[in-house]
């Protein structure tokens, strides 16, 4: 699904949601926030934690906060709570690679394409195993994550830290999320911005939230880089 036109251009940077995109792990996710909610006594829904998806921890943990108690936690109160959703998480069954994500991932290196991580995330469950999984692919210096931003998705401030990383401007940026808040933030960003629809979220929300163009799964978008990517213009 596209809304502006399948573009074959030159990108030299592809910026890259991890939670959804990399990993088939946003089901665990939303397991872990719902358990650590509940025992706090504070009603909330499953599901509501895919609608999340992309913020900070401490961002969702103030959502929830707001709505209980009609303010956000303390620093320390959030810094807590969301430990606490960490070992929940990391207690969990691993979690494996999401379908067509590694095979995604090497057509953009093998395109010279530099990979920065941008994740919301800052739980080391996952970022300890990218070396291992998408080896070459997102090396320390190359990854934004949960702690290095002071605004998360949907704000732009991730992807253009993730720019910076990789020394490129927007018109030279794609970025891939799975979730609507990751590509607002992408489309905010300047970034030419693929979706990619992964778990519930059906692919109009994600053409709704500013996607450029939308790929019904990792796999398709894998099958489609080097249509996307235009090797006769490619930059070196
Ligand atoms: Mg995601």
């Amino acid at each position: 699904m596209e809304r502006n036109g399948l573009m074959s251009f030159a990108p030299a940077a592809a910026l890259i949601d991890m939670d959804g995109t990399l990993y088939d792990s946003m089901g665990h996710h939303a397991d872990a926030w719902y358990r650590m909610i509940s025992e706090l006594g504070i009603d909330c829904d499953h599901d509501e934690f895919f609608m999340y998806e992309g913020r900070t921890g401490v961002d969702t943990i103030n959502i929830i906060f707001r709505r209980a108690y009609g303010h956000d936690a303390s620093p320390e109160e959030a810094k807590e709570l969301y430990r606490r959703k960490t070992v929940l998480f990391s207690e969990m069954p691993p979690v494996a690679p999401m379908p067509g994500a590694q095979r995604m991932v090497k057509e953009l290196l093998d395109r010279r394409l530099t990979t920065v991580l941008v994740t919301g995330s800052g739980q080391n469950t996952l970022l300890s195993r990218l070396d291992k999984d998408y080896p070459g692919a997102f090396p320390e210096g190359m990854r934004v994550t949960g702690h290095d931003v002071t605004k998360g998705k949907p704000h732009p401030e991730p992807f253009l830290k993730g720019m910076q990383l990789a020394g490129v401007n927007a018109e030279n940026s794609i970025a891939i999320d799975n979730a609507p808040l990751g590509v607002m933030a992408g489309a905010a960003s300047g970034a030419f911005t693929i979706g990619v629809t992964t778990g519930p979220i059906p692919e109009q929300a994600l053409l709704d939230a500013g996607a450029d163009i939308v790929y019904p799964s990792m796999e398709a978008l894998a099958d489609n880089i080097g249509k996307l990517i235009n090797p006769f213009n490619m930059s070196i």
